[in-house]
Formats: structure tokens, sequence, C-alpha cells
């Protein structure tokens, strides 16, 4: 095996190697998934259930620790990397109640008796971008194994330490070997294999609209299951009769939480025009005011991009002849840091306003009424999140209805919630993850018709 240094962003300094899977391996591994699987799917769903709430209680057992991790791999603020720990938790939690209440239906029909069975698909790949390394891994192989799926996890391979923790967690807390394996590698080898290999019989992948499309592309060979979570360019709507203190207060931490590196990232900020230079001096203290540094200090909102590549690809949003309106702090030394930025965009199909910047890059822009809001929102071949400030209740129910996004929140900035369901319009993805119907996706539906008579 190949190995790969893991870098800590806000150092540079070596954290640990790592040795990769290659085709092989992942061939080996993908097969003792398939072996699983056949007891797997047996296992009274009480034992099914307890299994999981073990394998939670290891996970939070383990918190600071895997939190810990998370900092010195992705750079994640401490108080972030333990919500993501404890997410990681609560979705094991949650899913637990998945194998004691999969329910079928009794349908009435002539002749017979008419049930339909969930059956679980078999071996699930679940492929992880960097930016959320716990939480996206815990949303696909959650519901797939509580549903009687084995799965076989590749991280990114920028951040693979708390995916590696967490298959190690996972037979310590007794599920069967086989079950849930973690495959560091490469996309291109690892990842392409789960499309590949005929075993798999579902792809969950979270990262880029341009590898989800060659993914699905790929899938189609085998008509493949697929989940897709794309990107976004989410846009925060701040109306002229909101609470304008709060959303001007708010509105950095929904876009610059995680340094931007978020798919729900508000990145468009669309305020009404008779409130736009006000809402603009009261972000401009805000965003000063976020506090950038070590990600390992408490008091740390904001830490660094992932990588220098990724640092470079952000940066060149910001073109010379964009008008900045101001930014937060400037680090300067070791680490991939990236000020929050605020610009103001010129004509609608600027690069800023059109692609996913993924980096802590906001556009303040104004619109007249409501349809100029939705329209401007509505302008984008994503479609995943977004928030609507307002105090006219008709008003939040409206534009709700009208924004063409997966996960939108009224005054507030939150899109991801375990109990609810996650997922995109348009390019932002295909499929939905978490919420009570999580498991629907990781199994296939069966009718089986008795004849009475
Ligand atoms: P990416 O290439 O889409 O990577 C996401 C995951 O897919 C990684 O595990 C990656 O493995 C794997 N992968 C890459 N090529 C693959 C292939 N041909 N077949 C199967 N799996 C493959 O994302 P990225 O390059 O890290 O980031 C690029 C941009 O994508 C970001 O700047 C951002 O705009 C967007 N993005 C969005 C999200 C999101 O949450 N929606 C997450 C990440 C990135 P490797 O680690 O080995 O490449
Ligand atoms: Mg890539």
């Amino acid at each position: 095996m190949t190995t790969a240094q893991v870098v800590n962003p806000a150092t540079e300094q070596i954290v640990s190697e790592v040795e990769l899977f290659g085709v092989a391996e992942t061939d080996a591994a993908i097969e003792r998934a398939h072996r699983a699987a056949a007891d797997w799917r047996e296992v009274a769903p009480g034992d099914r259930a307890r299994l999981l709430r073990r394998f939670a209680e290891a996970v939070d057992a383990n918190l600071e620790r895997l939190a810990r991790l998370e900092v010195a791999n992705a750079g994640h603020t401490i108080g972030n990397a333990r919500w993501e720990a404890g997410n990681v938790r609560d979705v094991l939690h949650y899913v637990a109640g998945i194998p004691e209440r999969l329910l079928g239906s009794q349908i009435p029909v002539a002749g017979g008796v008419n049930i339909t069975f969930h059956e679980p698909l078999g071996v699930v790949g679940v492929i992880v971008p960097w930016n959320f390394p716990m939480p996206i891994a815990a949303w696909g192989f959650g519901p797939a194994l509580a549903a009687g799926n084995t799965v076989v996890l590749k991280p990114a391979e920028l951040t693979p330490l708390t995916a590696i923790r967490l298959g190690e967690l996972a037979l310590e807390a007794g599920l069967p070997e086989g079950v849930f394996q973690v495959l560091p590698g490469k996309g291109s080898v690892v990842g392409q294999r789960f499309v590949t290999h005929p075993a798999v019989r579902k792809v969950v992948f979270t990262g880029s609209t341009e590898v989800g499309k060659a993914i699905m592309a790929g899938c189609a060979q085998q008509v493949k299951r697929v989940t897709l979570e794309l990107g976004g360019k989410s846009a925060n709507i701040v109306f002229a009769d909101a609470d304008v203190e709060r959303a001007a207060a708010t509105a950095p931490y929904g876009v610059f939480d995680n340094a931007g590196q978020d798919c729900c990232a508000r990145s468009r900020i669309l305020v009404q025009r008779s409130i736009f230079d006000r809402f603009l001096e009261l972000l401009e203290p805000a965003v000063r005011g976020i506090r950038v540094g070590d990600p390992s200090d408490e008091a740390t909102e904001m830490g660094p991009l992932i990588s220098a590549a990724h640092r470079e690809r952000v940066a060149a949003f910001v073109e010379p002849s964009t008008e900045i309106a101001f930014t937060g702090t400037r680090r300067d030394g070791p680490g991939f840091w990236y000020p929050p930025t605020v610009v103001l965009p010129g004509a609608p199909t600027e690069r800023i306003l059109t692609e996913e910047v993924f980096g802590p890059v906001v556009a303040v822009l104004p619109f007249d009424d409501e349809a100029d809001a939705l329209r401007i929102a509505n302008d984008s071949e994503y479609g995943l999140s977004g928030s609507i400030w307002t105090s006219d209740v008709g008003r939040a129910l409206r534009v709700s209805r009208g924004v063409e996004a997966g996960n939108l929140s009224v005054n507030s900035h939150s899109s991801v919630r375990y109990w609810t369901p996650f997922g995109g319009f348009k390019q932002s993805g295909l499929g939905r993850e978490l919420g009570p119907d999580a498991a629907l996706a990781f199994t296939e539906t069966k009718n089986v018709f008795i004849a009475a008579s």
C-alpha cells in the first residue's frame, strides 16, 4: 500500500501518515462486506438496534478525542468539532429506532393478502468530502446500517482520521467484522471502484457537482442506486420588515461557519433596497468581530481553509476588479488562512454570484420586492438551502414556498437537523438524507401477494 501524509491546516505540520487502499484492497473489503451482509440482515431488529446504541455510546465516550482529532486534521474550531462528534452520536441513537420500526404495509386486495417489505440493498458505498468528515459520514452509514445493509466508506484523502477512528469504535462496540469498513484512499481509485463493483448496490456521494455527475453517469451502467449531496449558492433574503439588527449580526455565521466550507453557506445575501445601506453598516462590525485564529482555542469562531490548493481556488474568486466592501481578520504565518470577505458584485453573471466559492467570501446585493427577491434567489443552477428574514408570517410562507431549494429557515440559519430531511433541488443533488424516511433510501420495497384460496 502507498501512504499519504495528513496535514494540520492551521499549522501546516504533519499529523500522521495513512495507508491508502488500492483497487485490490478495495475489492477485498467489498467482498468482506458482501459476505457480512448475509448475516447482518438476519440479526434480530432489537439486537441490531442495541448494537447501534452501543456504537453511539462508544462515540459519546470518545467525543472529546474525536473532536480534537478533527481540530488537528480539518482545522475545525473545537466548538464545531464537538458538535460534529455529538451529531454522529445523535444520528446513531436516532437510527437505532429504525430496525424495530421499519414497517411495511398490508394492502387490501381481492383473493388473498398483500404485504410489503423494506429489504436491505446489500453493500452500500459512502463517499465523504473533507468539509464535514464526521457528520456526512454518519448521515450515510447510520441509516444504511440500521436498514440492514453493510457499508464501505471512503473518507476524503485530506481528512481520513476521524472516519478511521469511527470504524474502530464500531468494532469495539460489537458490530460484526465486515459490517462497517473505512477505506482511506483516492476518489479515482476507491471511490471509483464503489461505482464499478457490482456488489456495491448503492453509492452515497457528497462533494462537488462535477464529480457527482460523473458518479451518477457511472452508476447508470448498472442501474445502481445513488444519493447525491452537491454544491450550493444559497440566498439569505433580508426583507425591510425583518429584525435588521439580528439579521445583520447573524448573517456572518450563516456563511462563514467552517470558514465557508459548507454546502449550505448563505453565500449570497439579498437585502431589500430600502435597508441596503443600513444593513451593510450593521454587517461591517459583525464581520470584523469574527474571531479568526487557532481552532483549538475555545473562543475561536473561524479557522483556516483545508489546504493551500483550496485557498488558491478561493482567492481566485476575488478578482482585481471585484469591489470589496470590507474584510474581517487577516492572519499571517503558517496555516491556510483567508479572511472573511464581503464583496459587492456587479453583473448577475459574475462567477462570485453563480459558482460555489466554498470559502469565506459573501456577495451582498439589493432587491426591490418579493418577486424580485425570488427571481434573484432562484437564478442559480443550485438549490440547496437558504434563509428568509421577515416579521410577516404570510411573506415567510410565500417566499419559503417560492424558493427552489431543499432546506430553508426563517429568521434563522439552521439547515441540518437529523430529525428532518436534508437534500437539494436542481443541481444541488438527488435524494434526501436524514429525517424519518432516512431508511427508505437504503431499502427496496418488495410486494408479496399470498393467495388465500
Ligand atoms: P470532490 O472532488 O467532489 O471530492 C469529494 C469526495 O469524492 C472525496 O472523497 C473525493 O476523493 C471523492 N472523489 C473524487 N473524485 C472521485 C471519482 N472520480 N470517483 C469517486 N469519488 C471521487 O471535491 P473536492 O475536489 O474536494 O472539492 C472541490 C469543490 O467541490 C469544493 O471547492 C466545493 O465547491 C465542492 N465541494 C462540495 C461539498 C459539499 O458538501 N457539497 C463538499 C466538498 C467539496 P479525494 O479526497 O481522494 O479527492
Ligand atoms: Mg476533487
